[in-house]
């Protein structure tokens, strides 16, 4: 009998969801919360969770199309996930990482180092991918401390892209509209322009936008100056910031200008890891780069507990360790680094992910996902629509035939979610965009239950505009 759950099932019983609605408004401030509707919103309660479904508190079930938060790779309700958290709660819930070590996160750190590409062996366990995020942004400059290089700090980061809620992470983020109240360490920061093929102007070739990118990158390393310029940090296929899947050759070519610059480069993995291009980690197999290092997070426990991890290449380590690094302490880490339940989650899930074939069945059903997110194309306020792997973007514009389509409706983001819910489908808005990645399992039956709402969804918003 487990009381916290059943009496939860039954207040929501007997009470009813606007109940819950109400207590919601009233003290949970939510991430991202619009302060101007802060107590009067009216959010889908889930309670419950199978396969690629989520079960609301009134009863529906809805297909979740952003798999969370870009996540939950495996779907819900997996009693082995279940069996194996409860086993590790009851062997041991906790240790110290500070002085102690575990078995189960020596063998996840191990799993890991295995996965990833070339020389990336040491893995920073984190909560999540902001604190990922951060420790890498952290770590690089202690690196560059350890070399006696103090100036080489500066960060280049890109236009849109997300790489969390820290401190530092927020501030290598790059969403305007985020950043309009907040505090960020603009000093250390820079950006250039998202590589977005969408955004190029028409007469240009996609290979002459993707050049122009590049040497952006290496205008701005030049401006700031190669000695002030620790690295540059970019997630294969930028998520939150629209599913920016960068021209061919992008990244291969941006590898190439940090390494002549002696600049290293931060793969942020937080999404695309675990499976959601196909591949435990886009980096090399799909974008053919090995970068310094690789920050992951979500998909590596399929969003069933917290954790996250920084992993580090052989290269940087040897540079940072040796006899003269004696007492030189990385001062960097969490009570919850390397939690043993959260390890014993992601060992489980990989377990699962490797026998039921995930990342084979992701690479097999990708074509059939995007050609489904292709035929949207023809509805009139759909501007663009792109994806890679089991992730996917609907942009919709006012003006689609615009030369300079950015004229945008805040809210279409929104209404066509709240369309698509109504009939059993969660798309996350983004602003005027909507964007998809849902669990790795999905069926072709699925994807076709999912785009059939989708489509009614984006007409009954464009209705609505009439
Ligand atoms: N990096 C990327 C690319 C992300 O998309 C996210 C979250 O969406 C993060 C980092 C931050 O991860 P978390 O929310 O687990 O802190």
């Amino acid at each position: 009998m487990n009381t916290i759950i059943d009496s939860c099932f039954d207040k929501i019983n007997e009470q009813g969801t606007q109940v819950f609605r109400k207590k919601d408004n009233q003290f949970y401030l939510h991430p991202w919360e619009d302060l101007g509707s802060f107590g009067g919103n009216d959010r889908t309660v889930a309670v419950g969770g199978e396969g690629i479904y989520l079960f609301d508190s009134e009863g529906n079930k809805l297909i979740d199309g952003p798999g969370g938060m870009w996540c939950t790779q495996i779907g819900y309700g997996r009693e082995e996930m279940a069996d194996a958290i409860a086993g590790q709660v009851m062997r041991s819930p906790y240790y110290s990482p500070f002085n102690l070590t575990s078995d189960i996160s020596v063998l996840l750190a191990e799993k890991l180092a295995r996965l990833t590409p070339g020389d990336l062996n040491t893995v920073f366990f984190t909560t999540g991918g902001s604190t990922a995020v951060d420790s890498a942004l952290r770590l690089v400059a202690f690196y560059n401390n350890c070399k006696g290089r103090p100036n080489k700090k500066r960060i280049i980061s890109r236009k849109d892209a997300y790489h969390g809620s820290t401190y530092l992470s927020a501030s290598a983020s790059g969403k305007t509209r985020d950043k309009n109240y907040q505090d960020f360490a603009t000093d250390i920061i820079s950006f250039i322009d998202s590589p977005n093929p969408f955004r190029k102007p028409r007469a240009m070739s996609v290979e002459e936008f993707r050049d122009l990118k590049v040497k952006e990158l290496e205008d701005k390393i030049l401006e700031l100056g190669p000695d002030n310029v620790a690295a540059f940090i970019a997630e294969p296929v930028m998520a939150s910031g629209g599913v920016v899947v960068p021209p061919v050759g992008y990244h291969r070519m941006c590898l190439d200008v940090c390494r002549k610059y002696d600049v290293l480069y931060i793969s942020d993995e937080v999404v695309t890891g675990f499976g959601r291009l196909g591949h435990w980690f886009a980096s090399e197999e799909v974008f053919d780069i090995i970068p310094d290092i690789i920050t992951c997070a979500k998909g590596l426990t399929s969003g069933y507990l917290p954790l996250g991890a920084c992993i580090v290449s052989d290269k940087l380590m040897a540079e940072m360790g040796g006899e003269q690094a004696k007492g030189v302490i990385f001062s960097n880490g969490y009570t919850y680094s390397g939690h043993p339940v959260a390890c014993a989650a992601a060992l489980k899930n990989i377990e699962i992910m490797e026998r039921e074939n995930i990342l084979e069945h992701v690479r097999e059903i990708e074509p059939y996902f995007l050609s489904k997110v292709k035929e949207l194309e023809d509805i009139p306020i759909v501007g663009n629509v792109r994806g890679q792997g089991l992730m996917a973007c609907v942009e919709c514009l006012l003006n689609p035939e615009e030369e300079s389509p950015l004229e945008l409706d805040y809210e279409m983001g929104s209404r066509i979610d709240s369309q698509c819910q109504a009939m059993g489908l969660i798309v996350r808005p983004v602003i005027n965009m909507n964007v998809m990645s849902p669990p790795l399992i999905i069926t072709r039956e699925q994807i076709d239950e999912m785009f059939k709402i989708l489509r009614r969804g984006i007409e009954k918003a464009m209705d609505e505009l009439i």
